[in-house]
């Protein structure tokens, strides 16, 4: 079986880089739609860099505010409504994983008429507009991916649009619009990047590049376990924790998730169980099952941590993560025939049945 890597995003870090950088955004467009959430880029800095960015280039601005943790499909129809009302030509996401995914839809429905029914096709010729992304969490890589993970009523789930046209042509990485992250989604989505980078290197499709890849971000989210355990990160670990962040969505972008993805979207969808909590309470049961199969691979991914078992790996998350109510019986199953459905089973070495699925559920919730 052949694999490949693919990642056109230019990537600017450093602090300060969006007004350092500020001239590369002058060949996107002339007038911005800005994707954001309600507050947090107003009062970590990033909305105001990227408004002093775009005036010091002569470019204009409309705000589109209204992105809500886990998009829906209404929310990213609206903010492309609203781009086209107001002539925008390219997009600057501002945010975590949610402003960013809800930015890549904006951005080819401003550009192209695509029915719901065909929005996770992922079959589009049209392109997208130009985009920019500023990651404020640590923790999708969506700066660096082709995906936009948006939640689906239809199917009671979260569905990705995955099309070569949402990756972003530029990412900025400063770390010092996360210093104020609260601790609860620090940890979240520093185990989200955990996730990605541990279930890229247990997907079929990983290869030479994306573990290397994966094995630093794992070493690199290791190395501020303690600052993570004890929310006593300093600035110095913020700026690895977004480096490791970017590393992984470098890596699932080309590996995609697995079956600890999948179950965890109905965790999310069902529970309100944060994204990157919900994969973390999961991700140890699946490590566990994949030792029995492809012992060689778990020991590869516990190496990079520096960790000599699984139980050592179960024992991190644990204490990191809030524990979650175990599910009943009729939602095990509903939730193990959802997971199956997904996309992201797909990409396990393994094959993963109904019952492991729930077995995986029973092991992580308690
Ligand atoms: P998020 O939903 O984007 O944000 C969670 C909360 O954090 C929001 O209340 C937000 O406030 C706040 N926040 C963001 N940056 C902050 C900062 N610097 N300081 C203080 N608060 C801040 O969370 P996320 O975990 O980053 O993203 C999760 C989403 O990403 C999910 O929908 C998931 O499916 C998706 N995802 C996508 C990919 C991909 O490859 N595309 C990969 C993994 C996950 P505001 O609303 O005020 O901004
Ligand atoms: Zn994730």
């Amino acid at each position: 079986m052949s694999s490949q890597f693919f990642m056109p995003t230019k990537i600017i870090l450093g602090s300060n880089c969006v007004l350092t950088s500020c001239p590369l955004l002058s060949a996107l467009g002339k007038r911005a739609l800005i994707v954001t959430g309600a507050r947090s880029s107003r009062a970590n800095g990033s909305l105001a860099d990227i408004l002093t960015a775009l005036a010091t280039n002569g470019q204009s601005y409309v705000i589109y505010d209204k992105v809500m943790s886990n998009p829906t499909v209404s929310c990213v129809y609206n903010g492309a409504a609203f781009a086209r009302e107001n002539g925008a030509d390219f997009i600057i996401a501002i945010g975590g994983g949610s402003p960013m995914d809800a930015a890549k839809s904006i951005a080819l429905l401003a550009k192209q008429d695509i029915t719901k029914e065909d929005l996770f096709s992922g079959n589009f010729s049209g392109g997208a507009l130009p985009m920019a992304f500023v990651p404020t969490t640590s923790g999708t890589g969506s700066e660096v991916t082709h995906y936009s993970i948006l939640t689906n009523d239809d199917i009671e789930s979260k569905s990705s649009i995955a099309a070569p046209a949402l990756f972003p042509d530029l990412a900025f990485l400063d770390a010092k619009y996360t210093l104020g992250l609260p601790r609860a989604a620090t940890v979240n989505t520093a185990v989200d990047a955990l996730s990605h980078a541990v279930e890229g290197m247990l997907s079929k499709h990983a290869n030479v590049v994306t573990d290397c890849l994966a094995r630093r971000s794992i070493g690199m989210i290791y190395a501020c376990m303690d600052g993570l355990k004890n929310n006593t990160l300093t600035p110095g670990q913020r700026e690895t924790l977004l480096h490791a962040s970017t590393l992984a969505g470098m890596v699932i972008t080309n590996t995609g998730t697995t079956v600890v993805h999948a179950m965890g979207y109905s965790l999310t969808y069902f529970k309100n169980v944060d994204h990157g909590r919900a994969n973390g309470l999961l991700l140890g049961a699946f490590l566990a099952f994949s030792e029995s199969r492809i012992p060689e691979r778990v020991r590869d991914i516990l190496s990079a941590a520096g960790l000599s078992s699984v139980g050592e790996f179960k024992r991190d998350l644990s204490g990191l993560l809030e524990a979650a109510e175990p599910l009943t019986q009729a939602e095990l199953e509903k939730y193990a025939a959802l997971a199956l459905k997904t996309k992201n089973i797909a990409n396990c070495p393994v094959r993963v049945t109904a019952e492991n699925i729930i077995g995986f559920y029973c092991e992580s919730l308690s």
